[in-house]
């Protein structure tokens, strides 16, 4: 049960490099939709596992290979309990999001996907929820659908309802947009698609972080994250599959460990989770996501949703005024999130102006170059929030953006 209290100066403590300076100046991290910083338990677990247990998995009979071989499975179950899995065979390791939603498009989509099936997406996913898809549409003659969104970057879900049809076959769809903080209502919108029988795909990479992730209670087919943007490392993420499902999906990658047997006749191959995970995997990595989940896991998420919506709501407000700015935040449900440009100033600018005050935050398309275009701007600058922001950060931002546009008046 989560029973620590959470204090947001006590949090920050817990991250060594929120006390480090940028140019003479106190850190000031909001770039927190791109990466997120990481607690000394993920930094110490890493150290652990390479001074202590590293070797490779599921090979040596030897000591630190059953150390690593634990390692790997302890992470695979924090990882299912924490995406309330029916089953830790269920959890496949991969490199990120990236990875995971590649993973299905391929595979799920070579053995499901024909000419003239339509692959459902939304305007505000993110290129990697959109580039896989056309790769597999391109090679089996499926065709790609938009859900539009209104003048509030919400999803249109009267559109919504007019595109889910007979011949849908697959929705993928992000839990949170990471270029505008738009949260779906990604509940109701997979009951619909599931009714059709339709399977679905969460874009989790902005949702696990902010608001966790029950897939059962979503009852999504597939849901996908990334490690770092969950205060664990790089080069791991999660895909979670409908067990039935992912069983009929072929390969993805061939290699060692997810094989049964080989010869060049006839190969046969491993059940789940092996059968998607080929070759050694970012064992280190997976110990060291376990270990941020358990981190997360130790706060009550209510209090740490509740403290990043106040961050949210408490910049919306600081920014709206100021000078010639454009609030691009405009969900009624949003979170994590603020995106806005300033009059006469490129993103890039205003985002090198803010790194000069120690104000780290991301300017450019943020690789949703189709809702950039829906919005009718090239770029947008955006500061993103995680457990550990405060509202004196939120200040020193505003005083930044205003610095920023005395600048180029
Ligand atoms: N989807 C969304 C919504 C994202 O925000 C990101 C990362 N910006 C990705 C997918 C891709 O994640 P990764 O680069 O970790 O694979």
């Amino acid at each position: 049960m989560p029973d620590t209290p959470f204090e947001v100066e006590v949090v920050r403590r817990d991250f060594p490099i929120l006390a480090t300076q940028v140019r003479e100046k106190k850190l000031c991290y909001l770039d927190n939709a791109a990466s997120t910083q990481k607690p000394r338990a993920v930094i110490d677990r890493l150290q652990e596992f390479y001074s202590r247990e590293n070797a490779n998995i599921h090979r040596g009979v030897h000591h630190l290979g059953e150390l690593a071989t634990d390692a790997y499975h302890d992470a695979r179950k924090t990882v299912a309990k924490f995406l309330n899995a029916k089953s830790d065979k269920q959890v496949i390791f991969t490199r990120g999001t990236t990875e995971s939603i590649n993973l299905v498009a391929t595979s799920w989509g070579r053995a499901n996907l024909q000419k003239g099936d339509q692959i459902l997406l939304t305007a505000m996913e993110h290129h990697a929820n959109i580039v896989p898809w056309q790769l597999i549409a391109e090679q089996t003659g499926a065709v790609i659908k938009v859900i539009p969104t209104n003048d509030r970057a919400e999803l249109d879900l009267d559109a919504y309802d007019q595109l889910l049809g007979e011949h849908t076959r697959i929705l993928a769809i992000c839990h949170i947009s990471n270029s505008l903080g738009t949260l779906n209502p990604i509940k109701e919108i997979i009951a619909k698609a599931k009714a059709m029988g339709v399977t679905t795909l969460v874009d989790g990479a902005q949702g696990a972080p902010h608001l966790g992730a029950d897939v059962q209670d979503l009852n999504c087919d597939f849901y996908a994250f990334s490690g770092h943007k969950i205060y664990g490392p790089t080069g791991i993420g999660i895909l979670y599959g409908n067990q039935e499902i992912m069983e009929n999906m072929p390969p993805y990658q061939g290699g060692g460990d997810m094989i049964q047997r080989v010869s060049f006749e006839k190969t046969t191959y491993k059940g789940l989770p092996e059968r998607f995970e080929a070759g050694t995997p970012n064992i280190a990595g997976a110990a060291g996501l376990a270990a941020a989940i358990k981190y997360l896991g130790q706060f009550n998420q209510a209090d740490i949703k509740a403290h990043e919506s106040a961050l949210l709501e408490y910049a919306l407000g600081q920014l709206e005024d100021i000078d010639g700015i454009t609030l691009y935040t405009k969900a009624v449900a949003r979170t994590g999130v603020v995106s806005f440009n300033l009059e006469g100033v490129h993103a890039h600018d205003i985002a090198t102006i803010l790194d000069r005050e120690g104000v780290a935050i991301r300017a450019g398309n943020h690789c949703t170059q189709p809702l950039m275009k829906t919005l009718g701007v090239p770029a947008t600058a955006r500061t993103s929030f995680a457990l550990y922001n405060t509202k004196e950060e939120i200040d020193t931002l505003a005083a930044s953006i205003i610095k920023a546009r005395q600048l180029f008046k």
